[in-house]
Order: C-alpha cells, then sequence, then structure tokens
C-alpha cells in the first residue's frame, strides 16, 4: 500500500510499504476517513518548530495522519470478540502507552509514564489504506456518524470538546473563542450547542464568516478591533466568563488572558510557542485560572461521539476539501495557507 510521509520543509511523498497484518492484540482498520489537523502542519513544515511539541524526536519515514476513521478489516488471534470484529466502524484513540500506568488505565495514554507512541507523528497513522493499531484504541464510531466526522472528532472536534469540558462550560456562559481554525470552529459550534454564547475571534474574514455559520454570536477581527476592548464591550465590561486560545500565538493567548472577567478561567489549547504576561494585573488582581488542555481521553472520545450523534451536529461542515490520497501534496499546500476550512482524505 502507499502511505503519506512528511519529508519536512513543506515536502511529501507518497510511500511504498507492506500491508500491515495484526499482531496478537491488534487490529488492522481499513481507513475510510482520515482528517487533517492543524498540528500536521508543524510536520509539514518541519525545522525545530516540532521539537516544541514535546512529541520526542519524529524520525521517518512514518505515514501521517492523526484523525483515523474507518471499518475494522482484520483482528489479531488473542482480542476478544467483545473488543473488536470485523466489520465494526471505528475511530481509533491515536495514542498507545504501556496499559498499566495510571494514565493509561484512564484512558490517557498519551500521558503515559513509559511515554507514548502518537500515532500519525511516531507510529503509523492514518493517511493510507489500512493501519494496523493496539485493539484497545478502538473508539466506536455511532452509526448515526460519517466516517469524516469520526475523523474529526479524532483530533480537532474531541480536542475542542474536551477543552470545553476543563472549562466546565455552561449554557449561561458566554465564551470568547481566539482563533477560529478547525479546533476553534469545533469549538464554537460545540460551545453553541451547549448553550453558551460564542464571541469568535479571528484574523480571516473568510474564518470569521463560518464561525457565523457554525453558530457564534458576536465575531471580532483582533486586526481591526481592540480585541479585549471589543470583548469587554459585549459582556458589559466585564470580560467573558471563560476564554479559550486554539491560536497558539502569543497575541491570542494575551487576549485569552486578559479578556477574562474576574474569577474566570482562561484555557491554553493551541499548540507550542510562547507567551509572555504581566502576571499581576493578568492574572493575580483579577483571581485568574488558567489551565492547559491536550487533547482527551478514549472515554471523552467516546463522550464527544454520542453527544455529537444526540444533537444532530453538523461536524461534516467543517470540511471544506474532500481529498484523495494521490493529491495529498495539493491538499497540504491548499491547507498551508491557513485560509480555507479543514481537510480530510476520503480513502
Ligand atoms: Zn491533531
Ligand atoms: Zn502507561
Amino acid at each position: 500500500m502507499r502511505g503519506v510521509t512528511f519529508l519536512g520543509d513543506r515536502k511529501l511523498q507518497l510511500a511504498e510499504f507492506p500491508d500491515p497484518a495484526p499482531g496478537p492484540h491488534d487490529v488492522v482498520v481499513a481507513i475510510k476517513a482520515s482528517g487533517m489537523c492543524g498540528s500536521d502542519l508543524k510536520f509539514y513544515r518541519a525545522g525545530g518548530e516540532t521539537a516544541s511539541l514535546g512529541l520526542g524526536k519524529v524520525s521517518g519515514p512514518i505515514i501521517a495522519g492523526h484523525e483515523p476513521c474507518g471499518v475494522v478489516a482484520a483482528v489479531g488471534s488473542a482480542v476478544d470478540d467483545g473488543i473488536a470484529r470485523v466489520g465494526a466502524r471505528v475511530m481509533v484513540h491515536h495514542y498507545s502507552g504501556c496499559g498499566t500506568c495510571r494514565h493509561c488505565q484512564t484512558g490517557w495514554s498519551q500521558m503515559c509514564v513509559e511515554g507514548s507512541t502518537v500515532y500519525g507523528v511516531t507510529g503509523h497513522g492514518a493517511h493510507a489504506p489500512l493501519m494496523k493499531v493496539p485493539a484497545h484504541t478502538l473508539v466506536a464510531l455511532p452509526d448515526e456518524l460519517s466516517f469524516a466526522t469520526g475523523a474529526a472528532i479524532s483530533c480537532g472536534t474531541g480536542t475542542a470538546y474536551q477543552a470545553l469540558r476543563r472549562l466546565n462550560l455552561a449554557g449561561g456562559d458566554t465564551i470568547a473563542v481566539i482563533g477560529q481554525g478547525p479546533v476553534g470552529l469545533s469549538a464554537t459550534q460545540l460551545a453553541a450547542a451547549m448553550g453558551a454564547r460564542v464571541i469568535a475571534l479571528d484574523v480571516g474574514g473568510e474564518r470569521l464568516q463560518r464561525a457565523k455559520e457554525f453558530g457564534a454570536d458576536a465575531l471580532i477581527d483582533p486586526n481591526a478591533d481592540d480585541a479585549v476592548a471589543a470583548i469587554k464591550a459585549l459582556t458589559r465590561g466585564a470580560g467573558a466568563d471563560v476564554t479559550l486560545d486554539t491560536s497558539g500565538a502569543a497575541a491570542g493567548r494575551l487576549v485569552a488572558l486578559r479578556a477574562t472577567r474576574a474569577w474566570g478561567t482562561a484555557c491554553l489549547v493551541g499548540e507550542g510557542g510562547n507567551v509572555t504576561i504581566d502576571v499581576s494585573p493578568d492574572m493575580l488582581r483579577k483571581q485568574l485560572t488558567v489551565i492547559g488542555s491536550w487533547t482527551f481521553s478514549k472515554v471523552v472520545q467516546a463522550d464527544c461521539a454520542r453527544f455529537v450523534a444526540d444533537r444532530k451536529i453538523d461536524v461534516e461542515h467543517l470540511f471544506t476539501h474532500r481529498w484523495r490520497l494521490a493529491e495529498a501534496a495539493e491538499a497540504y499546500r491548499v491547507f498551508d495557507r491557513q485560509t480555507a476550512g479543514k481537510g480530510v482524505f476520503l480513502i
């Protein structure tokens, strides 16, 4: 089979790999949809930036793609029928750890004390027709959800969902979501579905218009307006109850911290980089809580899928581009511009 590998410096290739066969505790998933995530761009662009993601050194050639969704095609000899059977529609929780430490046992295998495999980064991912994973990484895909929806939930949308859970978002809250890329737009969509009032921020007019379609109540372009002042103006001077930075940019993070009301909570979910804050005014004087959120547990991935199915949320609308694997070079060129929406490979 052929799989997409990143060569660095915005180059990729479709390389030949042997079709995987399952070990005793593995399954092979026939991939139907494999999403493109913002963090893939860091590996696509490569350079020193990848080190700041803290996922260890990337050694190639590794098949990219960490939003896997498909159908179980082969099951290892030691895998119980209740865990996986051929033909089941599945997502993959795209990490695997030791299986026995506290983090692994609670579904947070990305935090494994022994270090974890990150599929699509340090283990072969889903930008290929077949993907071998341990059977315990599978998460059932509800019948109502498309494979593309399952792919989105497998990283971007799931990450947004977990961040909103970390924030204890309530229907009465006003949330400012900074950055309307795939994770930010998902946060806007999910937060609106949870009943919150959403203020969406992005420097791209196209992305702001999409945020409106996804349920944003108010739109702010920080290039055109003072974002903190604009959020305060929309909240009777108080600031948003909670804020979520998905941009990963220092300026975006500062807006999140400064536009949160007294006793409020700011959550940082955008990867990499740094930020410098003026601790007393930005944090202490307003009793601010700042939390970090990194993806989601296997349990929360299942919760997110159920929420999306029950509320009939149109996650698939996130995808502005649908590609074949053979079009990978063009797909990443388009995604790299970060002006359009999210892309997905349909296989
Ligand atoms: Zn991701
Ligand atoms: Zn572990």
